[in-house]
């Protein structure tokens, strides 16, 4: 068994670490203060070819596996969030169901713009009514006359409204037990966005709610197999989840890295904090916690690349870094102590914008009934 990393993973690592400090730290409180969308950023990643790692070259992506994608993201989240999920979300929610699900046509038409970062696409599974319950979808699709006629509504849904989304892919019911995706650009009449959802954390990470009344796509629109719409979307959340636990690796390191410099610069009683033993204590948990998750994550992410079955790492992975980001987060927090409270110290933000890693793409209870049915129970 090799632990180390291949060259071409360490050099995403690189890349990816390089343009984070260089163009994302500097702005990063701005973007969250204002509530604006990362637009000059999202150009950067996919100057970068960072907004399409694991989608074949052949349809405008990078061509890369699931490590060098999670690796990124990790890397991306241990200085913003919002630029992390809006990358994760476009690329395992948004273009992932059209390059497995999508037929030839499909994927020609709609990857090489969103694989290449030139446009956005977002996921539409969560409604009001059917959250953990997502098979209890409402939203109907009815065809007439060669058009898929949509009516209902999603909440929440991540990069659905931003100036260069192209599309989202939503589930709707298409008969009485059937649930099917379609592909629902953006701009089709009757279908409606929300303002942006005002929110604890992530706020340069576009969230909305969508409405459709007798909102026509066309037929050729509806995405697999009618009926395949359910099924399909959890796999592609069973994927999702990885990069989501990535966050919580990536969110967790950023962390630590602020209060370890904090720890070392902070005088109390003439002496640096970091000298104090609850201090150093504290953070060598951290560590330790830190490099465990990170290890569910690339084992759940090198299973997907072995094209094992990933239900269970993925849901394990995302449970424990969701957690152990969550009490990262907070012990790095108290090390700043009250200058950590005030929006003056990064560590505020990155305590806001983790609650979320044990809430979406299903929440912590969602990850142990996915584990404990895996196990038998
Ligand atoms: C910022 C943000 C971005 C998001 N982006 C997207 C997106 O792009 N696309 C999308 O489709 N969705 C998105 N979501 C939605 C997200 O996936 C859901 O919020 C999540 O799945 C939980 O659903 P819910 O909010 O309806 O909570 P609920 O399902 O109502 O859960 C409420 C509580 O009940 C618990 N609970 C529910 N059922 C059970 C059970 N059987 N056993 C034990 N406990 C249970 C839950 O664990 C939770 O604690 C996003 C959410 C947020 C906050």
């Amino acid at each position: 068994m090799n632990f180390d990393l291949p060259e071409e993973h360490e050099l995403t690592r690189g890349t990816v670490r390089e343009l984070a400090l260089e163009r994302i730290a500097p702005v990063a409180e701005e973007l969250d203060r204002e509530h604006r969308f990362p637009y000059e950023i999202v150009a950067g990643l996919a100057e970068l070819g960072l907004m399409g790692i694991p989608v074949p070259e052949e349809y405008g992506g990078s061509g890369g596996d699931t490590l060098s994608y999670v690796i990124a993201i990790e890397e991306l989240s241990r200085v913003d969030s919002s630029v992390a999920i809006t990358v994760a979300a476009h690329t395992s929610l948004g273009t992932l169901p059209i390059l497995l699900y999508g037929s030839e046509e499909q994927r020609r038409e709609w990857l090489p713009d969103l694989a290449s970062g030139k446009r956005l696409a977002a996921f539409g599974l969560t409604e009001p009514g059917a959250g953990s319950d997502a098979g209890a979808t409402k939203t109907s699709a009815e065809l007439r006359e060669g058009q898929w006629v949509v009516n209902g509504s999603k909440i929440f849904i991540t990069n659905a409204g931003t100036d260069i989304t192209s599309c989202v892919t939503i589930t709707a019911r298409t008969g009485e037990d059937e649930i099917s995706n379609l592909i629902v650009p953006n701009g089709t009449p009757g279908y409606e966005i929300s303002a942006p959802m005002r929110k604890l954390g992530w706020h340069a990470s576009d969230t909305r709610e969508l409405s459709f009344q007798d909102c026509a796509v066309p037929e050729g629109n509806l995405l697999g197999e009618r009926g395949a719409g359910l099924r399909q979307f959890l796999e592609i959340l069973d994927g999702g989840r990885i990069s989501v636990a990535a966050m919580g690796v990536g969110l967790a390191q950023g962390a630590y890295d602020l209060a370890s410099a904090y720890a070392k610069e902070r005088r109390q009683f003439g002496k640096a904090i970091a000298e104090f033993q609850a201090v150093r204590f504290r953070l060598a948990d951290m560590a330790t916690e830190i490099e465990a998750g990170r290890q569910l994550v690339y084992k759940a992410a090198w299973v997907k690349d072995q094209g094992g079955p990933i239900a269970t790492e993925a849901a394990m992975a995302k449970l424990y870094t969701g957690e152990l980001s969550n009490r990262v987060v907070n012990a790095a927090l108290e090390i700043h102590g009250g200058y950590g409270y005030t929006d003056e110290y990064p560590i505020s933000r990155f305590y806001r914008d983790q609650k979320v890693l044990e809430i979406g793409e299903g929440t912590n209870d969602v990850q142990r009934m996915v584990i404990a049915k895996a196990l038998g129970l």
